[in-house]
């Protein structure tokens, strides 16, 4: 027996339906209408027989498995662009699970952040300057200043902001310092060294609790906000008398 069901041909034959056309199925699978037993059965068969390439997926069959979902896919439960529900499946081309559209087949994609920050020397490399956190998380722990890179600014621009903002000390970002992968928190942070020549009045804002200057002896090593700032802070003492300071990278997963 040979159907034609909207758009793509399928026989049936020895008790199962068998999709014969090559029409791209992930395009019409965002149909309510697909939604019937047979032919979820259908796809499902179609989906093992497609692996392991994976291309073709029915968004149902990703629900199902809702809950194995990483939170940044399973929390994009609508389109930002025209309102109707996401669904969940891996785009044709795509070896991802993705959220998309199930009207206007936007695909979100959700990729790392990028945090910039710098270590700033003071007193001929002999100090650096720290910020108490007044935000969660971390509040009232000691870090460089650092924060999320912004749209339409380079990762230097980003990190002279981010002093800026959190300390009022405009400086002049010098040699890439220190990258952090940090996999599983979704993150890169880049951080830069910089030295000021002349020390100007901290002036924290409502992030900041208190800016200070603390000599490499004097470092609050057992209360710094995040394992990055004691990354950092680490190789910038060690490598603070180097003309070229070639970038520590640290993964974690
Ligand atoms: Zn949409």
């Amino acid at each position: 027996m040979i159907r034609s069901i909207l758009g793509f041909t399928v026989s049936y034959s020895q008790g199962h339906w068998k999709r014969v056309s090559n029409v791209d199925i992930t395009k019409n699978l965002s149909s309510r209408c697909f939604r019937g037993t047979r032919l979820l059965a259908l796809v499902r068969r179609s989906h093992l027989q497609e692996a392991p390439n994976r291309r073709l997926l029915c968004s149902s069959l990703i629900s199902e498995r809702e809950n194995q979902l990483p939170d940044y896919i399973r929390n994009i439960k609508y389109c930002s662009r025209c309102g109707s529900k996401a669904e969940w499946k891996i785009p044709a081309g795509d070896n991802r699970v993705r959220a998309v559209c199930s009207c206007c087949h936007t695909i979100f994609y959700v990729n790392p952040k990028v945090v910039v920050g710098a270590v700033c020397l003071v007193e001929d490399k002999a100090s650096v300057i720290l910020c108490k956190r007044g935000i969660p998380p971390s509040y009232g722990k000691w870090t460089i200043p650092a924060g999320f890179m912004e749209m339409e600014e380079s990762s230097f621009q980003g990190a002279r902001r981010e002093t800026f903002e959190e300390t009022g000390l405009q400086i002049q970002t010098g040699q890439l310092l220190g990258v952090y992968n940090l996999v599983s928190a979704g993150q890169v942070h880049l951080v830069f060294r910089s030295e000021l020549s002349e020390l100007e009045e901290f002036v924290p804002n409502n992030e900041t609790l208190e800016v200070e200057q603390f000599s490499w002896e004097k470092i609050p090593w057992d209360n710094l906000a995040f394992a990055t700032t004691k990354w950092a802070l680490m190789y910038a003492r060690d490598t603070r008398f180097e003309e070229i300071v070639v970038p520590q990278v640290i993964t974690k997963s």
